[in-house]
C-alpha cells in the first residue's frame, strides 16, 4: 500500500556518511506483522538517488582501497563488539519489523556477527600466492585487489544476517558498498550504517539507498558498479543475474527454494519430527533453507500423526513472547498467495491433515496463518513444486531411498536436502547423488557457517561464487599477475 504519512518515522537514506531525506513520492509503510502497528515509511528511491549513492562511493574508493588491509580490519573488530553490545537491541528489531521470534532473531544476529568476524581475517584471507623461478631468473605473484563499488540487494526474511553476507567482507577487502535493503524489513540496516560508523568507517564506504525495483535497476546498470549482490525470490534472481551479467558485471544471485527432508525407516523419529517442525514451522517457514517438503521411506504413518500432534500445540502469536513458536507471515498479500495455494492443494487431491487457515481467527490484527500440513501429496502437484514461503508442508511418500532421491532431483530447484537415519550406507548415497548444495545429515537446517560457502544449486542460485567463506573472498576480490626478472 503505497502511503504518504508524517505520523511515523520515515527512513532515510545514508549516503556519503550523511542522514539525507529521500526525493522520493512513493512511500510505503512497514508495519508489524504481528499487529498491524505501522512502524516506520519507508522511501521508494529514485534512479537518481541510486547515482548519488554510486557517485559517493565511487569517490571514497580511492582512499579506502589504499587503507591498510590490517587497520580495514581494525574497524570491523570494533564494530563486532558494538554488534555484540548491541545484540539484544538488535534481534528486538529484527521481531519487530520481521515478525519471527526473538530466539530465531537472536541467532540471526549471531549469524550476522559470525560473518563481520570472519571478515576480520582479511589480512590472511587477502594473502596472494608465489613461486621463485618459475622459469630461469623469473618470479612469480599473485595478488588480490578490490572491484570498486559493489551493490547487494536483499530480502525480507533475514534483514541482518543477509546484508552480513555481503558488506562486511566486501569493505574489508577494500571495496566501497551501496546496499538497497528490503522495503518490506528496511528498519534494521539503518541501525546497521549507525553502528558501522561508530566503529570509524570513513564517509561513503557503505551507503543506503532504500526504495524497491527503480533502486535496483539503478544499481544495475550503473556503469561504475562492478559487482552485484542479490538474495531474493527465484524469478528476480534469475532477471538480476541476467540483467548484470549482460552488462559485464560479476553477479552472485541466491535464489528461492524447496527444501526435502527424508525420512528413513531407521530414523530416530522423535528426533526427526522435532527437527521437520522447527525446521517447517519456525520463522512461519520463511527460510530459503526451511523444509517445505517431507518423504516418508516406507509408510510411516506415526510420523504424520506424532507431526500433527506436535503442531497442533505450537503456540502462535508475537515474536516477543518467548513460548511462542509459530509466528506471522510478512504481510497480507504474500498470505493470500499462500491461501491460494493452499485451495489449489485440495483441488489437485492431496489430504489436509491440519488446516492452518483455522487458527487465523485467533490472530486477527496480524497475517498469521496457522501450521497447514498436506499428506498424500505427489511430485506433480503445484504445492510439491513450489516455493510457498510459508508454515505449509508437503509430505510425500517413496518406497525406497532411491525413489526418495528421484523426488529430490527432480525439483528444479536445488539449495538444501536433510536425510534422517543412522545408516552410513545411506547417507553416502545421499552425499553422493543428492544434488541440492547444502545437505544435512539429522539436521533441520543445515545452513553453512560464515566461513564456508553458502552453496545453493540448480535454481537456488546463479552465478559462479557463492556468498561466505572463500568463494565470497574470491567473488569480491579480483587478482593480478606479476612475472619479473631482473639478473
Ligand atoms: P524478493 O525477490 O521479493 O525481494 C528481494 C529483493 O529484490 C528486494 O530487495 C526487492 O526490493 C527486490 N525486488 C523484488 N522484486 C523485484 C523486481 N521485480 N525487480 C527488481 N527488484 C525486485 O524476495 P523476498 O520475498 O524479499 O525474500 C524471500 C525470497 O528470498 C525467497 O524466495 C527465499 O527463498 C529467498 N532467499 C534465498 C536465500 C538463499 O540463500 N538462497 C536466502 C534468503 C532468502
Amino acid at each position: 500500500m503505497a502511503v504518504t504519512t508524517n505520523t511515523v518515522q520515515t527512513l532515510k537514506n545514508f549516503v556519503n556518511g550523511q542522514w539525507i531525506d529521500s526525493q522520493a513520492t512513493d512511500f510505503l509503510e512497514v508495519p508489524d506483522p504481528a499487529t498491524g502497528i505501522v512502524l516506520a515509511s519507508v522511501p521508494i528511491s529514485t534512479k537518481g538517488e541510486v547515482a548519488e549513492a554510486v557517485k559517493a562511493a565511487k569517490a571514497a574508493f580511492k582512499t579506502w582501497r589504499k587503507v591498510p588491509v590490517p587497520k580495514r580490519a581494525r574497524i570491523l573488530f570494533k564494530y563486532q563488539q558494538l554488534l555484540t553490545k548491541n545484540h539484544e537491541s538488535l534481534a528486538q528489531l529484527v521481531v519487530k519489523e520481521n515478525g519471527k521470534s526473538y530466539k530465531e532473531a537472536y541467532g540471526e544476529v549471531l549469524r550476522g556477527i559470525e560473518c563481520v568476524e570472519f571478515a576480520c581475517g582479511a589480512p590472511s584471507l587477502m594473502m596472494g600466492d608465489s613461486l621463485s623461478s618459475i622459469a630461469e631468473d623469473i618470479d612469480s605473484e599473485m595478488f588480490r585487489y578490490p572491484l570498486g563499488v559493489v551493490g547487494g540487494i536483499t530480502p525480507f526474511n533475514f534483514p541482518m544476517m543477509v546484508p552480513c553476507w555481503m558488506f562486511p567482507l566486501a569493505i574489508v577487502c577494500g571495496n566501497t558498498f551501496v546496499l538497497k535493503p528490503s522495503e518490506r524489513t528496511p528498519i534494521l540496516a539503518n541501525r546497521l550504517a549507525e553502528l558501522l560508523h561508530e566503529s570509524g568507517l570513513p564517509q561513503g564506504v557503505f551507503n543506503i539507498v532504500h526504495g524497491a525495483h527503480d533502486v535496483v535497476n539503478g544499481l544495475i546498470d550503473h556503469n561504475d558498479v562492478k559487482a552485484i549482490s542479490f538474495v531474493g525470490s527465484q524469478p528476480v534472481a534469475k532477471y538480476v543475474y541476467e540483467k548484470a551479467a549482460a552488462q559485464g558485471k560479476r553477479v552472485q544471485a541466491l535464489s528461492g527454494a524447496k527444501n526435502h527432508h527424508i525420512v528413513m525407516p531407521d530414523a530416530e523419529l522423535d528426533k526427526a519430527v522435532q527437527n521437520v517442525l522447527s525446521s517447517s514451522f519456525g520463522s512461519a517457514g520463511q527460510r530459503c533453507m526451511a523444509c517445505s517438503a517431507v518423504i516418508l521411506v516406507g509408510r510411516q504413518d506415526s510420523f504424520v500423526e506424532a507431526l500433527k500432534e506436535k503442531a497442533d500445540h505450537m503456540k502462535m502469536g508475537s515474536g516477543l513472547d518467548d513460548e511462542v513458536l509459530l509466528t506471522p507471515v510478512i504481510r497480507q498479500s504474500h498470505r493470500e498467495k499462500v491461501l491460494g495455494l493452499i485451495q489449489k492443494g485440495q483441488e489437485e487431491g492431496a489430504v489436509l491433515v491440519r488446516d492452518g487457515r483455522e487458527d487465523m481467527e485467533r490472530h486477527p490484527d496480524g497475517t498469521f496463518l496457522g501450521a497447514t500440513i498436506f499428506d498424500q501429496v505427489t511430485p506433480e502437484m503445484t504445492i510439491a513444486r513450489e516455493e510457498l514461503f510459508a508454515p505449509v508442508l508437503s509430505i510425500l511418500r517413496a518406497n525406497d531411498l532411491d525413489q526418495a532421491l528421484d523426488i529430490v532431483n527432480s525439483s528444479r530447484f536445488g539449495n538444501s536436502a536433510t536425510l534422517y537415519t543412522q545408516d552410513a550406507k545411506a547417507v553416502r548415497q545421499f552425499r553422493e547423488e543428492a544434488e541440492p548444495g547444502m545437505l544435512g545429515v539429522n539436521v533441520g537446517v543445515p545452513a553453512p557457517m560464515a566461513f564456508f560457502p553458502f552453496s545453493g544449486a540448480k535454481d537456488s542460485f546463479y552465478g559462479d561464487l557463492h556468498a561466505n567463506g572463500k568463494d565470497g573472498l574470491n567473488f569480491y576480490t579480483r587478482k593480478k599477475m606479476i612475472t619479473s626478472r631482473f639478473v
